[in-house]
């Protein structure tokens, strides 16, 4: 398992539901946390891993040992989106991109956690920003997407960057083309983690 980076085809991918709550999942999960961790980052989605299921995990300490900041989130709700607020946004996806994108200031987001537990939160602040964050990238939405145009403007050399390198991997043969990277997805996406 790997972080992958924009612009492979999952990160454009509409996730669909996890239906099952079982081992496969449970070590997927495990894996994300360990991969967040060593990138830095304080969320991370199925699909920067390439899985099309509609989870992400946050732990906004960021740190390992704090293990009941760890939470997540399987076929998240988000609802009661109130107020608007702007801040600056990174994207393990896109390393070392940075800008600024309007969010709600606060929301409630229901979800499921890995004992199949319903459960619900009110946030604010920061896990408000990563909740929304993470929650885009199980519709295919990457934060540049909601920049504004001229703050987009400045971003877009190493949107391209990052473009280039992709493709050149992938003429290279290093890389699966993008039908076989949907294939594989698609594939995911009828059978299930684990099969
Ligand atoms: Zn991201």
């Amino acid at each position: 398992m790997e972080i992958v980076h924009y612009p492979h085809p999952a990160l454009r991918w509409k996730s669909c539901p996890v239906t099952r709550i079982n081992a496969a999942l449970k070590s997927t999960v495990r894996e994300m946390f360990e991969l967040m961790y060593e990138a830095m980052g304080v969320g991370l989605a199925a699909n920067q891993v390439a899985l099309p299921f509609r989870f992400f995990i946050i732990n906004i300490s960021g740190d390992p040992e704090l293990t009941d900041e760890e939470f997540v989130f399987l076929n998240p709700e988000i609802t009661n989106r109130s107020g608007t607020v702007e801040g600056e946004e990174g994207c393990l996806s896109v390393p070392q991109l940075y800008g600024q994108v309007q969010r709600a200031e606060s929301l409630t987001v229901s979800a499921y956690d890995l004992e199949g537990e319903g459960f619900q939160m009110d946030l604010d602040e920061l896990p408000c920003r990563v909740v929304q964050h993470e929650n885009d990238h199980l519709e295919g939405v990457m934060f540049f997407d909601r920049m504004s145009d001229t703050d987009r403007k400045e971003l877009e050399p190493g949107i391209d960057e990052f473009e280039t390198i992709f493709r050149h991997c992938q003429a290279t043969g290093d890389c699966d083309s993008d039908e076989e990277l949907a294939r594989q997805l698609g594939s995911l996406e009828r059978n299930g983690l684990g099969g």
